[in-house]
């Protein structure tokens, strides 16, 4: 794959224990739907995120009650958590005070000098990143007056107008998103961030829509953008449980050979040679692969006629025969096992060989 090199080439920032940028694989976050303040729901969310693979978290810190929920929900957690705050620069003192190991603010939003050194000191302090998030839909009607609309240019100076607010205070531990509801908008806008400065990039459609249309619309922006290269870390925005936006993330990481924290599965469309209930057992063991942090690829297919041969890059797999099951692996069969029994055999394979990879 042909790649330009802005992924490697962009500065390592620290959030909390995970690091964005540099040499690292792209980090998957999401973001909570609870009210902050609301502390036990919230720390629940995250657990739930957490256990679905969710490396980095976000929430929303809209007023005082949910900055001083931060420093409890850290207590709570153990995954970075980032605050997400607009314009008040009170809400992001608290909010760094409170243990936040990351906050997304633009600084060019925080108001007078005084209020932006506050900020920026706080951080230097505690050694956290800022995320500047540069949105289509909120440009500074500066430049919406000299772009006439919101284009890719228009948001690279957006960003390059926050990242020197930043530079100028010698702060460097930025993270960028450039997000637009317009998939071809934002790559084009992550085309050219990636070329204007090498802060790492926080990837993102927002407003993408429901889990059916928004994983779709999600997929094709942002692999467009994985696909050059470009991108750090990402959050699907879905209309919907944020447990599916992590989902996403990461199968489309995998999709591109850029998650080795993930099973994946292979399964067979199907055809007229099933001879399995194929569809309700791939779902079965997806489900069950969707924990495992081992790179390993797990196949499903509804006959053997084809079957294993057409899934020899599985590390493990079952095919349908009549009434049993083939157990495989790379396209070698082991052996046979009862219908009633295969998935059972299989998840127990599939053990046994993410247990094996991490001991090697
Ligand atoms: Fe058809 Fe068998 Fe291939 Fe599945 S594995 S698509 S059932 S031939």
């Amino acid at each position: 794959m042909t790649q330009i090199t802005h992924r490697k080439d962009t500065r390592p920032v620290k959030v909390g224990d995970v690091v964005i940028g540099g040499n690292n694989e792209v980090v998957v976050q999401s973001m909570t739907t609870t009210k902050t303040h609301d502390i036990e729901a919230t720390v629940a969310e995250i657990g739930r995120l957490e256990e679905a693979g969710c490396q980095i978290v976000r929430v929303a810190c809209p007023n005082m009650e949910a900055a001083e929920a931060i420093p409890e929900i850290k207590k709570r957690i153990n995954i970075p958590l980032v605050v997400d705050i607009h314009f008040d620069y009170r809400l992001a003192l608290k909010a760094i005070e409170g243990g936040a190991d990351k906050i997304r603010i633009n600084p060019g939003n925080i108001g007078k000098r005084d209020k932006v050194e506050a900020v920026v000191q706080a951080a230097k302090d505690k050694n956290i990143p800022i995320r500047i998030g540069v949105n289509a839909g909120s440009l500074e009607k500066r430049i919406l007056d000299k772009y006439g609309y919101p284009t890719a240019d228009g948001m690279v100076e957006s960003a390059l107008h926050h990242i020197k607010i930043l530079e100028d205070l010698d702060f460097y531990d930025i993270v960028v998103s450039m997000k637009a509801s317009d998939v071809n908008l934002a790559i084009e806008a992550y085309e050219k961030a990636a070329k204007a400065f090498s802060y790492p990039l926080h990837l993102g459609i927002t407003e993408s829509g429901t889990q059916f249309a928004g994983t779709v619309k999600s997929a094709a922006g942002l692999g467009a953008i994985l696909s050059k290269g470009i991108g750090n870390t990402l959050r699907i925005s879905l209309s919907a449980d944020s447990i599916e936006e992590v989902k996403v993330g990461r199968e489309l990481l995998k999709t591109f050979g850029l998650a080795s924290n993930a099973a994946t599965l292979i399964s067979c469309p199907t055809c007229g040679r099933i001879e399995i209930d194929l569809i309700s057992i791939a779902n079965e063991v997806e489900e069950y692969i969707s924990t495992i942090k081992a790179p390993i690829k797990v196949a499903v297919l509804g006959c053997a006629v084809n079957g294993p041969g057409e899934a020899r890059e599985a590390d493990i797999g079952i095919a349908g025969a009549r009434g049993e099951g083939l157990l495989f692996r790379h396209g070698e069969i082991i052996r046979k096992v009862p219908e009633e029994t295969m998935v059972e055999e299989l998840k127990k394979e599939v053990d046994a060989i993410a247990e094996e990879y991490f001991q090697e």
